[in-house]
């Protein structure tokens, strides 16, 4: 198969573990008889540094016309003055909107090799193997923001068919996993949860007799996601929910470093990321986890290439790189630790 990737590594340690990934695509390829055409764009810090804006138009039409998109992390120090004409962050919110990436995928699996860096005990996380999908478009975050003499609100707005394509998708999603999906919402108390939940269960009822639909309070998912986490399968929300429930199920996994996640929607580009961020503290030195941006690149060949087979041998390869104790230094104590390059080196290896 031949594949258009556009590379965007971005700033802080974007650019090291983008390249550990890029390095793993190319082994795939070259194994499996791929031709994958890799374009190396501006986003972020870096393209401000070299074009004064966060996403140059450049960088956009060439994403527009790849078939996925891999992205490393954004912003530093260098950027973060509040009164600067444009941010990085800019640069990442611009482009999953002109893309139109409605729906963030995380997948969380923690590995039995890492779970003592996780705070969760060992005997919850064994088997925990969940996907969150986070709405990406609506809710709180885009809604009217207004201050008035004596306080301030932020509006939360949900249309029928924003709540429909991400359960769609979250729907999908279950068919090729367990065939459970979680809605989360405070139908309780929100209008716009409501409406979320009624829109949940004709999708599901109606589209997907074959996967079994149940719905929580976000409250009550907050205590559970840590109490029982191997009862998930898909657990689907709206904005804000997802936003805080990610950073709370990426606990499980032990580190930043371990996670990806795919940005999707109706088009067939999607967005691959390491959780992480820039990571300024520890840039340019060499000891950024690669596992994962190596993570994101096996999500890019399942969700945008069809290419599960490679997403698969990916995914093995880093599980076997853990099990032999290749470990960065997020991951181990002191001199035990291993660098990017040896760290990646060891997912090379792996590779069937
Ligand atoms: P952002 O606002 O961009 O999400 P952040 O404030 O959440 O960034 P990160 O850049 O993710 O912060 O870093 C948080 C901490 O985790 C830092 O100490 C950083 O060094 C560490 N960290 C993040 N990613 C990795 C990685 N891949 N390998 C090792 N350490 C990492
Ligand atoms: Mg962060």
């Amino acid at each position: 198969m031949h594949a258009e990737i556009v590379v965007l590594p971005g700033d802080g340690i974007g650019p090291e573990v983008t390249h550990a990934a890029v390095q793993v695509l190319r082994a795939v390829a070259r194994r499996h008889g791929h031709a994958f055409a890799f374009t190396q764009c501006l986003i972020g810090g870096a393209a401000i540094d070299a074009t004064g804006q966060a996403l140059p138009e450049d960088t956009l039409q060439r994403c527009r016309e790849a078939d996925a998109v891999l992205l490393g992390a954004v912003g530093g120090p260098k950027w973060s003055d509040p009164k600067a004409p444009v941010r990085p962050e800019q640069g990442l919110l611009a482009i999953r909107k002109a893309l139109g990436l409605y729906a963030n995928l995380r997948p969380v699996k923690p590995h039995p090799a890492a779970m003592g860096a996780s705070p969760i005990k060992p005997h919850l996380l064994t088997g925990v193997d969940l996907v969150v999908v986070r709405e990406l478009t609506g809710g709180v975050y885009f809604g009217q923001k207004t201050r008035t003499g004596s306080g301030a609100s932020d509006l939360c707005e949900y249309t029928i068919e924003e709540i429909e394509r991400v359960v769609r998708r979250a729907c999908h999603l279950a068919r090729t996993r367990r065939g459970h999906v979680v809605s989360v919402d405070k139908a309780n108390v929100l209008e716009t949860s409501r409406l979320w939940r009624e829109v949940a269960t004709r999708v599901a009822g109606s589209e997907f007799p074959d996967v079994t639909l149940e719905h929580q309070l976000v409250d009550s998912m907050a205590m559970h996601l840590l109490a029982r986490p191997r009862d998930y399968d898909v657990i689907v929300t709206e904005n804000m929910f997802g936003d805080i429930l990610t950073d709370e199920a990426s606990m499980l996994a032990g580190s930043l470093g371990l996670l990806p996640s795919a940005s999707l929607g109706e088009g067939r580009v999607g967005l691959y990321e390491p959780i992480h961020g820039s990571a300024p503290d520890i840039a340019g030195r060499g000891i950024a986890n690669p596992y994962a941006a190596i993570l994101s690149a096996a999500l890019l060949l399942r969700h945008s290439l069809g290419l599960e087979d490679e997403a698969g041998a990916i995914e093995l390869a880093v599980s076997h790189a853990l099990d032999a104790g290749t470990f960065t230094a997020d991951l181990a104590a002191g001199d035990t630790a291993v660098g990017t390059r040896a760290a990646t080196e060891a997912v090379l290896e792996h590779l069937l």
